[in-house]
């Protein structure tokens, strides 16, 4: 498919922009249009209507799910030029940004007025507020804050035809007419383009209060999350990582954690109370634990923290990686943990566990041998995450907690939603992008 002249004097080649850090081997080198005024993503989506141009829309190309990668004959919008924090209003609690604006970025700014923004991605320093939105990027406090849908009060949004328009209010409350905010939010590039958003600001917590604990296996520190959900105590994080991941950050960081247990539990309280609480949450797990390391300042919660952090480098260093991203109840993540385990073994591959335990959020991550960008997965490593795919699903879960649908999971979005709701979804899209323009492929 050749673009329209005027799409294709906007757009540069860029073969960075192929793909995202999913890895999907099948995206191609695009053009890219990068425009610097909301005005601009207007002209271009008014054109590619008229000459049915299919536009990706792209924020840092952080995504895991192949939803922002280069397809045949389509522009990539990136929007990361877009990037200006408008408007911070300290009294109201809330921002007004540009979608290319990159999370940490955001949080910094609200932190010089005593304030925060809740949502923090592992890929907080690199992701915009588009992408986040687009994906409805969950974090590390999530436990406690929600996700990112939980923190978006408007939008702007172009629609397919190029046409602006606001969506929600800049007010905490307000329930006129159906919530078109929620709805864009998490719609992965498929109903509009994110040009804008107004975004809820919460008081900085005043003291964090953090504790490692170390489990002799998984499944023990599964029961551990159980416990602490059942405390009366919301955690603001309540992370988990499996034994064999703590080996390999012990491997590519030099620590000794492994030795501590086979299974860690890391856990932040916040606010006044951040220490009473955390006293009350290792109390509630404590005859599970086999070791409970604290800390109250923030250089010591930081290092406690560390090996969370340090979680998916440590695993790309072994291989490639194929992130998994379910989640099931939280009373079940034992299961999970062993369904998982279970289907390493009988498939023959490598499969480690992290994720936001507070939220039932599980990533399997399957290593591979490290081959060819554009080597196939090998088949036991695709069976694997089928069968992990169909486990979360047995187990009342989800087959993608916040990483999106994107190209990757389709199939099973299909199989989860069931036909009816999944036809709805059809009428929608087709409702917001009658001429099936909005990042075809993705996601439906
Ligand atoms: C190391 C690492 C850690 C990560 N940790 C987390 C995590 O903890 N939690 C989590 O949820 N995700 C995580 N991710 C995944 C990823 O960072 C998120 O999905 C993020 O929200 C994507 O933001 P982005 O700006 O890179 O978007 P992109 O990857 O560029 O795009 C993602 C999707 O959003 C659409 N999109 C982007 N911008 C817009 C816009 N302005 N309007 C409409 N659609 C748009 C794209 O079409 C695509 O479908 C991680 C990724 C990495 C690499």
């Amino acid at each position: 498919m050749t673009l329209s002249p005027a799409v294709d004097a906007w757009a540069e080649e860029e073969p960075g922009a192929a793909t995202d850090r999913s890895g999907w081997p099948g995206g191609i080198p695009s053009r890219v249009v990068r425009p610097r005024a909301v005005i601009e993503v207007q002209q271009l989506l008014a054109e590619a209507y008229r000459t049915r141009t299919p536009v990706i829309p792209r924020g840092a190309g952080s995504g895991l799910a192949a939803g922002a990668v280069g397809v045949e004959g389509a522009i990539l919008l990136d929007l990361s030029a877009l990037d200006r924090i408008l408007e911070l209003d300290a009294d109201e609690q809330l921002a007004r940004v540009e979608p290319g604006v990159i999370t940490a970025d955001l949080d910094a700014a609200a932190s010089a007025h005593g304030l925060m923004y809740a949502p923090d991605p592992g890929s907080v320093g690199i992701s915009t507020i588009g992408g986040n939105i687009a994906t409805n990027a969950g974090g590390l406090r999530g436990a406690k804050y929600g996700v990112t849908r939980d923190h978006v009060l408007a939008l702007d949004v172009v629609l397919a035809d190029g046409s602006l328009v606001r969506v929600g209010r800049d007010t905490i409350k307000g329930v006129t007419g159906y919530d078109l905010v929620s709805l864009f939010t998490g719609s992965e590039g498929t109903l509009g383009v994110v040009v804008g958003a107004t975004v809820r600001l919460i008081p900085r917590p005043a003291r964090t209060a953090t504790a490692a604990a170390y489990f002799a296996d998984i499944a023990t520190a599964a029961r551990a999350v159980t416990a602490i959900t059942r405390s009366g105590v919301r955690p603001a994080v309540l992370e988990i990582l499996d034994g064999r991941t703590l080996a390999a950050i012990d491997d590519l960081e030099g620590t000794a954690l492994r030795e501590r247990g086979d299974a860690l539990v890391v856990i932040q309280t916040d606010g006044y109370g951040a220490e009473e609480e955390l006293e009350v949450l290792t109390s509630a797990i404590a005859a599970l634990a086999t070791d409970v390391q604290t800390a109250t300042d923030a250089a010591a919660s930081d290092a406690l923290l560390f090996a969370r952090r340090r979680a998916l480098p440590a695993l790309e260093a072994l291989g490639r990686v194929l992130i998994e991203d379910i989640a099931v109840p939280r009373k079940r993540l034992a299961e999970a943990v062993d369904g998982i385990s279970d289907i390493a073994q009988e498939e023959g591959v490598d499969i480690f566990v992290f994720g936001h335990a507070g939220d039932g959020n599980l990533h399997p991550i399957i290593v591979t041998e490290r081959g060819a960008a554009d080597d196939p997965v090998p088949d036991a490593a695709a069976s694997a995450a089928e069968r992990i795919f169909a486990l979360a699903l047995e187990l009342g879960g989800t087959i993608t907690a916040e990483h999106g649908v994107g190209r990757l999971k389709k199939e099973w979005a299909l199989r989860e939603l069931g036909p009816e709701v999944h036809a709805l979804q059809w009428r929608l899209k087709e409702a917001f992008d009658s001429r099936g323009i909005l990042n075809p492929g993705s996601s439906l």
